[in-house]
């Protein structure tokens, strides 16, 4: 199969072309001849499947009659991320560098007056956080009843993340005849029943089962105590050895240990960021780009932050935490051996991760690999040693919020700040140490081991005290060690 043969406009092959794709992934096999065909589409893919060329491809190929007028975008995106909804405007650069049509990019953390440009130009492609469109809906600045195409992304996500009440709002405010294409890693009934009411006898696609693992990953379980100060040293470990690492993304549960694991990494030397949802946006974007440029070669992530993240050639996961759902586990493990591409994901277990271990290994329908002994089940080894009674379930793990708009403290202007994610007290540096400091001395005493890497012990003990009140900053040349530089 070939691109040619989709029924593709000629601008639009040239574009491809020029990516340097010669074959189209499966979901654009399936879904582009028939998003031409004017038809609407329900789309079961997840991301690294290649289904944002999948509909944004065909896209550029009808808007090629037509041209947009002030105020009246001719077609809508939804994304549930700022980053997601990033990804998808540089997609219509990349793709639509033949076409001079005119694409807003309309989320927090960026100016009104700029997007009101654009707007009141006439936007061929509108592409939103659902906060922010019903911000600039509500200030009058557009009219959403000239929409032809539809797209509601990661619709999943969107449930998770307490947008679907806004997403019906927007739906009333569309017309009725418009094209609809609707993509989701998973079907829950909610989905499902969304999807129902939403699209009009659609075509269904479906490229991989939801829960399935790409097969050029390589999975390995690693056993750990439960105390974190011990998981951060396995996963110093797990980086220093393996084995053709360009790049890697550690995912942890919760906020509060993003900050703190890339502090403590960042600390040791390592070049590593972080991405959480309570980072401002310009971090974000600053993170994001330099991880992407080789500039940070650790990105610490947390599961809202980096879901559908478009980078490319992503050598390892690591897991820090055992993720709360199985099918975050999918998703984390999915950020590498994308495309064909071969990958390593790693998985840091410890003693209380037996429920969310078997979880995924129940989802994935596959026996997870141990990388040395495997580990001994103790339920309550999370409860005793734990100074903030983590378990297996920690107590407060890092989870979309479902608050309703404009809550938050500094939100009410801008809705589409909302991350998604919990505004905890993501404050490593205040009484962290204390309780770091006293787990250090435990484990010190408990497992009775010399000095690490030259007689350093004492030193690298300190490192993991998170108490750096640095801003946030990348590892410069002379963070990276010799085996990532
Ligand atoms: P997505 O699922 O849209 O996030 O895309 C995943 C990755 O696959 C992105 O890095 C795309 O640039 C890449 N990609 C998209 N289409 C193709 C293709 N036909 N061949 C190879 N890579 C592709």
């Amino acid at each position: 199969m070939t691109f040619e043969s989709l029924g593709l406009s000629k601008k639009v092959l040239k574009a491809v072309e020029a990516s340097g794709y010669t074959i189209p992934t499966p979901i654009q096999e399936q879904a582009i001849p028939h998003v031409l065909q004017h038809r609407d589409v329900l789309g079961i893919a997840q991301t690294g499947t290649g289904k944002t060329a999948g509909f944004v491809l065909p896209m550029l190929s009808l808007l090629e009659k037509g041209r947009a007028r002030a105020r009246m975008p001719r077609t809508l995106i939804l994304e549930p991320t700022r980053e997601l909804a990033a990804q998808v405007h540089e997609n219509f650069v990349k793709y639509g560098q033949n076409h001079k049509l005119s694409v807003a990019l309309l989320i927090g953390g960026v100016s009104f007056d700029e997007q009101n440009k654009i707007l009141d130009r006439g936007a061929d492609v509108l592409i939103a956080t659902p906060g922010r469109l019903l911000d600039h809906f509500e200030r009058g600045r557009l009219l959403m009843t000239g929409v032809e195409i539809l797209v509601i992304d990661e619709a999943d996500r969107m449930l998770d993340m307490g947008f679907i009440p806004d997403i019906e709002r927007i739906v009333k405010l569309l017309p009725f005849t418009r094209q609809t294409l609707f993509f989701s890693a998973t079907m829950p009934p909610e989905i499902d029943d969304l999807a129902k009411r939403f699209l009009q006898n659609p075509v269904s696609v479906e490229v991989a089962k939801p829960a399935s693992a790409s097969k050029t990953i390589t999975q390995r379980a690693v056993s750990a105590p439960v105390e974190d100060w011990e998981k951060r040293a396995v996963l110093r470990s797990l980086i220093d050895e393996a084995k053709e690492l360009q790049n890697a993304i550690i995912f942890c549960n919760r906020k509060v240990d993003v900050a703190n694991l890339w502090k403590s990494l960042d600390r040791h030397g390592y070049s590593a960021g972080a991405l959480h949802g309570d980072m401002d946006q310009t971090s974000r974007t600053a993170t994001l780009k330099a991880f992407k440029d080789g500039k940070i070669k650790i990105l610490v992530a947390s599961d809202v932050a980096a879901r559908g993240l478009d980078i490319p050639e992503v050598s390892h996961v690591f897991n820090f935490d055992v993720s709360v759902n199985a099918e975050d586990y999918v998703h984390r493990i999915g950020r590498t051996g994308r495309a064909g591409r071969a990958g390593a994901a790693f998985m840091i277990v410890t003693p209380a991760d037996q429920k969310g271990f078997e979880a995924i290994e129940e989802l994935i329908g596959e026996t997870i690999e141990w990388q040395g002994e495997k580990v001994e089940w103790d339920a309550r080894a999370g409860r005793r040693g734990r100074g903030r009674g983590k378990s297996s379930r920690p107590e407060r793990a890092e989870r979309p919020e479902k608050s309703a708009r404009g809550e938050k403290k500094g939100e009410s202007r801008d809705r589409s700040d909302r991350s998604g994610e919990r505004s905890s007290d993501t404050r490593p540096g205040r009484d962290r140490p204390a309780r770091e400091s006293g787990r250090a001395d435990r484990g010190e005493t408990r497992q009775g081991r010399g000095p690490e890497r030259g007689g350093k012990r004492q030193d690298d003990r300190q490192k993991d005290l998170v108490a750096s009140d640095r801003d946030h900053a990348f590892g410069g040349e002379e963070h990276i060690p010799a085996f990532l530089r």
